[in-house]
């Protein structure tokens, strides 16, 4: 399966909320198929400290072995890498935006975008179908009833990329838990998108989600439910619609995003593995 592969540097940083940085990308490459549907995921590559460019292999038909040549580049240089959902492609450019949290840091990425200045440059691998979902959010709501879309501010670029791509008449509640009230922003989508904005004030990641949606009085019928954020929560909002409201395992796409306490460095605990088996068995299912 072919990877591509980039050179991405910095030509904007806005903040968007006091903890987010949009930061526009030029490409040195971009494919026709970049932005052109929603929720892309890329691997973003930062740069080791005294490095002006993080050490990239280079592009190839070989998403494997890219990977084993990324793995040969000796620890101290090899470029962290972490994940993040292009935002926008604007319209007939390689230019591209991508939201990045601030969290703090305690993070190669999150550190790097509290001071990126134009010039500065990344690796950008993807997007490609490697890391897309099998499952069209289009397709899955014009079959479902209505549409549940529970994330934190890390998921909030893919749930406005799917709000932008889900069509007029769609019955669409958005659960979204934020830090405080200076961190919602504006969301897209169709007329009547209900959005509730939930503000974390110092409880754990992931529990105003859970406890809102525990509590919430959901529309009838069977929804397609998208669920990203701090991993935990999302297992347990997974578990909760599963097997308090009886949701088909299938109508339920998730993504934990980020781990509390971990780095994306970090192994993956037993739950990370199960997650990932059971999304891989999905995909091969179709
Ligand atoms: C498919 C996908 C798409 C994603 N899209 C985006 C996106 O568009 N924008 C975005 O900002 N993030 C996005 N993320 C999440 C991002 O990859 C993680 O937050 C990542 O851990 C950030 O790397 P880091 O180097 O800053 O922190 P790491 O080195 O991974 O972690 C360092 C510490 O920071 C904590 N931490 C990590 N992320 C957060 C957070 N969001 N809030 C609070 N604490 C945190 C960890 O628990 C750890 O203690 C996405 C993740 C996935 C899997």
């Amino acid at each position: 399966m072919s990877l591509p592969v980039t050179f991405v540097q910095v030509a904007e940083v806005a903040r968007i909320t006091p903890r987010t940085a949009r930061i526009t990308f030029q490409a040195e490459e971009l494919d026709a198929s970049v932005g052109a549907s929603p929720d892309q995921q890329v691997k973003l590559c930062f740069p080791r400290p005294g490095q002006d460019a993080p050490v990239l292999p280079g592009r190839t038909d070989d998403a494997m072995g890219w990977y084993q040549a990324y793995l040969a580049i000796p620890q101290a240089e090899r470029p962290w890498m972490r994940s993040f959902t292009l935002r926008r492609r604007r319209p007939g450019s390689r230019r591209l935006e991508i939201d990045f949290v601030l969290h703090g840091d305690t993070g190669p990425a999150s550190a790097w975008a509290e001071r990126a200045r134009p010039g500065d440059r990344l690796g950008m691998v993807g997007p490609s179908a490697m890391y897309a979902s099998p499952l069209s959010i289009t397709s899955a709501a014009a079959v479902a009833d209505w549409v549940l879309m529970v994330g934190d501010e890390s998921a909030l670029p893919a749930i406005c990329t799917l709000l932008e791509a889900l069509p007029e008449g769609t019955d669409i509640v958005v659960f979204a838990e934020v830090e405080d009230r200076a961190e919602e922003q504006p969301l897209p989508g169709p007329a009547g998108t209900a959005v509730r904005w939930l503000h974390r004030d110092g409880a754990a990641p992931g529990r105003r989600l859970v406890e809102a949606v525990a509590a919430a009085d959901l529309p009838a019928g069977t929804p397609f439910a998208w669920l990203a954020g701090e991993a935990s929560a999302v297992r347990t909002l997974r578990r909760h619609l599963v097997e308090e409201r009886g949701v088909p395992k299938a109508s339920v796409e998730f993504s934990g995003y980020w781990r509390h306490r971990f780095t994306q460095d970090d192994a993956p605990t037993a739950e990370d593995l199960a997650d990932a088996r059971e999304k891989s068995a999905r995909a091969e299912a179709g």
